[in-house]
């Protein structure tokens, strides 16, 4: 028998407990794998409240790394002792000491890159690669806005941006968070429970405003951010930390200036063997080459996971947190 968290009802972190179950055994095409480290995100809240309702009872957990244990039929290119990671195209449930993927999901790790590096960049890390290659394909010198610019995705895109050459504008929750997004690539922070966003970008780029804002705060963040857009700039909407954005009319969208709103999702972007890929060929590379290294700000006993989600929602984390199976 092997541990995992099991969430029978939507609710606050209680609602996460640990039961003893059978992985199971692979199947043709299939692979169990034995988790070393697993990805905290917040989406595993949006699952836990039910704002992204699940099927119940479920496993959350949208990222891990692990070692595979034993392999179906059919797969012929992984074997026993191997290491892998994956992310969420598929079924969630990463919250768990071991269990039985598709081959497909999974990805061979190259030896430069950790387990808990892996874990805590599967999901994160795809996701600012996408958002800024595909979504607006940032040039250097283009002015970004990015809201929790601190956090597990935000601290990564920090350093890809940086790397870009663009002129990133991170805002954030404290000045802790302030000093940890200069320090990973940030030119200029707004501490946006003060200040205003669209009245420091003004400041900060001239009146230029900004080509593109990514923001995952959502409600408390989704208008400031729009205005803050340059003319046919980009309002990319990622997340809802705070709570979803409210309706918008197309108007409001031609009064910014011609601006574009996008509402992406890691699925859509991530849909082909191809595209997964390619993403996480890209995201690798900007790891080997030392562009990118996550920040791990905590690690918690995946039993101690609760306590995990709290802080989380307490906006109380920096970077990534790991689960420990
Ligand atoms: P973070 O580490 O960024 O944690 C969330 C942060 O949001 C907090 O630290 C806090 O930073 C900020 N925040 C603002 N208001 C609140 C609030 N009311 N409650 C809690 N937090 C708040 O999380 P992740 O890195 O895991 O994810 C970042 C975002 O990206 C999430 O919204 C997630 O859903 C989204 N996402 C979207 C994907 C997609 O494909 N669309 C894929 C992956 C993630 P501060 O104190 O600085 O305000």
């Amino acid at each position: 028998m092997k541990g995992a968290i099991v969430v029978s009802r939507p609710g606050g972190p209680e609602v996460l407990e640990w039961v003893d179950r059978d992985p199971g055994l692979p199947g043709a095409g299939e692979v169990l794998v034995r988790h070393t480290a697993v990805g905290l995100n917040f989406i595993d809240v949006y699952h836990r409240t039910g704002l992204y309702p699940q099927p119940l009872p479920f496993t959350p957990g949208a990222e891990a790394a692990g070692v595979v244990e034993a392999v179906g039929e059919g797969v012929d290119d992984l074997s026993a002792g191997d290491r892998v990671a994956y992310t969420s195209n598929g079924p969630i449930g990463s919250y768990c000491e071991a269990r039985v993927l598709p081959r497909r999901r999974l990805v061979r790790l190259p030896e430069t890159i950790p387990d808990d590096v892996a874990a805590a960049v599967m999901l994160k890390g795809a996701t600012v690669e996408y958002l800024v290659r595909r979504t607006y394909p940032v040039q250097a010198g283009d002015n970004v806005l990015l809201t929790a610019a601190a956090g597990g995705v935000g601290l990564i895109a920090c350093q890809w941006l940086s790397a870009i050459g663009a002129n990133v504008i991170g805002a954030v929750g404290s000045e802790e968070k302030a000093d940890l997004a200069r320090a990973n690539g940030c030119t200029h922070t707004i501490l946006y429970r003060d200040e205003s966003i669209t009245d420091r970008v003004r400041e900060i780029t001239d009146g230029a405003m900004c080509r593109v804002a990514y923001d995952s705060v959502g409600a408390a963040t989704f208008e400031p951010c729009l205005a803050s857009l340059a003319p046919r700039g980009m309002m990319v909407t990622f997340g809802n930390a705070s709570g979803p954005v409210p309706p918008i009319a197309p108007l409001a969208l031609a009064q910014q200036g011609s601006v574009f709103l996008t509402r992406p999702r890691l699925a859509d972007y991530y849909a082909t063997p191809r595209e997964t890929a390619d993403g996480i060929g890209a995201l690798f590379e900007m790891i080997a080459s030392g562009a990118v290294s996550p920040h791990i700000g905590a690690r918690h006993a995946l039993r101690e996971v609760q306590e995990a989600h709290r802080h989380l929602e307490a906006r109380q984390t920096v970077g990534s947190t790991i689960l420990v199976p």
